[in-house]
């Protein structure tokens, strides 16, 4: 077995017995407590219009020059760094549910500070071992606890994968984009022409997983696919 798995087992096995700390103050039986949440400074560094990453130039980055995505803009509350990151790690790996409603609540912040817009929050979906491995979708989870702060209502079923991937985080830039490129399906009982779709995530890194649910998304008719998602890599 390797040392990495059992170190995950081992500390897995922890969170069972022990409560939760806050990541940034140490405080019992939360994993982020709210007064820590609103601490954390909101992203305000230059950026690419387009897909977000740090750009201090005029117009959009190299990349979104050579290939544009097909989402377009992404935004992002946070950086993904320190408490973030560890406010992250929680909700995903260390069953941190309770993370998602004060994280929203910045999101919510940052969607005021950054005029943006959308019909219809659809949250990334995981495949679904994935989600009953893990017992839920922490985009989903974010996605319903942001809604009603922004008045926007959340379609959890409208994009599905319809293929496993491998996780996003062990590849490298070029075999991300070939991990997911086709990976998602969007339902064909729903009209999507005219909306504006927002789709809604964890992490924005490459851009590739988003982008491949906005080619499914456009394919069926929506008039545009932009993301907010809680950080973007650093
Ligand atoms: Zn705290
Ligand atoms: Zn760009």
């Amino acid at each position: 077995m390797k040392l990495i798995y059992i170190k995950h087992v081992y500390r897995l096995a922890l969170d069972l017995v022990l409560p939760p700390l806050c990541v940034v103050c140490g405080r019992v039986n939360t994993w982020l407590c709210l007064p820590c949440a609103e601490e954390i400074p909101l992203a305000h560094h230059p950026i690419c219009p387009r897909c977000g990453d740090s750009w201090a130039d005029e117009g959009v980055c190299d990349r979104c020059r050579r290939t544009p995505l097909c989402v377009v803009p992404i935004r992002s509350a946070f950086v993904f760094k320190d408490a973030v990151r560890d406010a992250i790690h929680a909700l995903k790996y260390r069953n941190g549910r309770e993370v998602a409603e004060p994280m929203a609540w910045r999101m919510a912040q940052a969607w005021y500070q950054q005029q943006l817009h959308g019909d219809v929050l659809v949250p990334v979906p995981l495949f679904l071992d994935r989600e009953a491995e893990r017992g839920y979708n922490q985009a989903t989870l974010l996605a319903r606890a942001l809604a009603p702060q922004i008045g926007v209502p959340v379609e959890a079923g409208l994009v599905f994968r319809v293929r496993p991937t491998r996780s996003q985080a062990r590849l490298g830039v070029a075999e991300r984009w070939v991990n997911v490129k086709g990976a998602f399906a969007c339902s064909e009982v729903v009209d999507l022409s005219g909306v504006r779709v927002m789709l809604i995530d964890d992490v924005a890194t490459t851009g590739a997983t988003l982008d491949a649910c906005a080619v499914a998304l456009l394919t069926r008719g929506a008039r545009s696919v932009s993301a907010f998602t809680l950080a973007h890599a650093a």
